[in-house]
């Protein structure tokens, strides 16, 4: 270890807007037939989004239709929101 802080890719979070590491955030792509869905391992192609796994960031980019608006994707539903937020409530 020599103690050199290694570059990490920043990201933007739609819902608050505050940059971190994309490790650290959650990624939405827009895929053809498939339309919003959560990219987990961020492994996706195409447009990416960037939420924090925090419900208060995913309801905020909700009810300004961030996502759709970030990924260039019509309208969608909220699908992708409650796979982030747990399924469920
Ligand atoms: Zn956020």
């Amino acid at each position: 270890m020599t103690g050199v802080t290694r570059h990490v890719p920043l990201r933007r979070c739609v819902g608050c807007g505050r940059q971190r590491p994309q490790a650290e955030l959650v990624r939405l792509a827009a895929v053809p037939d498939e339309g919003i869905v959560v990219d987990r391992d961020q492994r996706r192609g195409g447009r990416g989004a960037y939420l924090c796994p925090d419900s208060k960031c995913v309801k905020r980019a909700l009810a300004r239709g961030s996502i759709p608006r970030a990924l260039r994707t019509p309208g969608s539903g909220a699908a992708w929101a409650e796979r982030i937020l747990g399924a469920g409530t």
